[in-house]
């Protein structure tokens, strides 16, 4: 389900709950002359949140020769922010723009109080056997995803929280399970469609790729219930190739350049299922 169309279902779903279903023709009719008086707005640049890993006391991986993680993601992450601005087709944002720490959920919230349309995390790992090498791509596994819903639509105080641009407060308990689980499932589809994305494009650009390259964890940066969003594993720190690419320009540029490519690629496609 594309991310507009299921906005206005879950949009739907909350205002039946609102009027009530004792008169849902009527309520049918409201709707449709609403959207016919409404002016169709400008579109908007879509805004990408990029997500640096780690920072500050957090130095996250380290590799053979010292190279830090948190420094490498960072200058991937302001790379890639400019190739997407240079376009005119992205409004970017950093969760980090610089070496400090910033707490994941942090993280997660500000992508949602910005309202992004996009979210990708960028790290670089490291393994005890110093052979694996290559990138990967992470979305958020189903357990996972259903664990946030069921965590999200059950908090106690819901005040703040807002799902697909409804407020989840006033809403009944198993509505809010509702939204959330709707909203929720469809992200993760989408999210999965990116990282299928990613993995390709890679491919195609000449970026070494670990075997099985898409994957699926709990990541806590992944749980945003209607941001698609993709965790990449640039490579691996503890392989002294991939660590030294990773230092390298003109590599960091390339990866940047293959990230681009996919987030042109995601809205091209969301484009074309909408149209569907
Ligand atoms: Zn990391």
């Amino acid at each position: 389900m594309a991310a507009l169309y299921r906005r206005n279902v879950i949009a739907g779903l909350a205002g039946l709950t609102a009027i009530g279903l004792g008169a849902p023709l009527a309520w049918g009719n409201q709707i449709a002359k609403k959207r016919i008086a409404r002016p169709t707005p400008p579109p908007r640049p879509k805004l990408v949140f990029l997500d640096p890993g780690h920072g500050g006391k957090d130095p996250g991986a380290r590799g053979v020769r010292g190279t830090k993680e948190k420094v490498v993601v960072l200058a991937v992450a302001r790379e890639l922010q400019r190739q997407l601005q240079a376009g005119g087709r992205y409004r970017v944002m950093l969760t980090r723009a610089s070496d400090r720490f910033v707490a994941l959920r942090e993280r997660v919230a500000r992508a949602q109080a910005a309202k992004a349309d996009l979210f990708l995390s960028l790290h670089a790992d490291a393994h005890p056997d110093s052979d694996v090498r290559g990138a990967s791509v992470y979305t958020l596994s189903e357990d996972a995803s259903d664990r946030e819903a069921a965590a999200l639509a059950a908090r106690e105080n819901r005040a703040d929280a807002v799902v697909s641009g409804v407020r989840l407060a006033g809403q009944l308990d198993n509505v809010a399970r509702t939204l959330v689980a709707m909203s929720q499932r469809g992200t993760v589809n989408d999210s999965r469609r990116l990282a299928d994305t990613i993995v390709r494009t890679f491919g195609r650009s000449g970026v070494r790729l670990l075997r099985r390259s898409h994957r699926q964890a709990g990541f806590a940066v992944l749980t945003s219930p209607d941001i698609p969003a993709a965790l990449i594993e640039l490579g691996y720190l503890s392989n002294p190739q991939d660590e030294k690419l990773l230092t390298v320009r003109q590599h960091q540029i390339a990866l940047a350049r293959a990230l681009r490519a996919s987030v042109d690629a995601h809205f091209g496609t969301g484009i074309a299922t909408r149209k569907a």
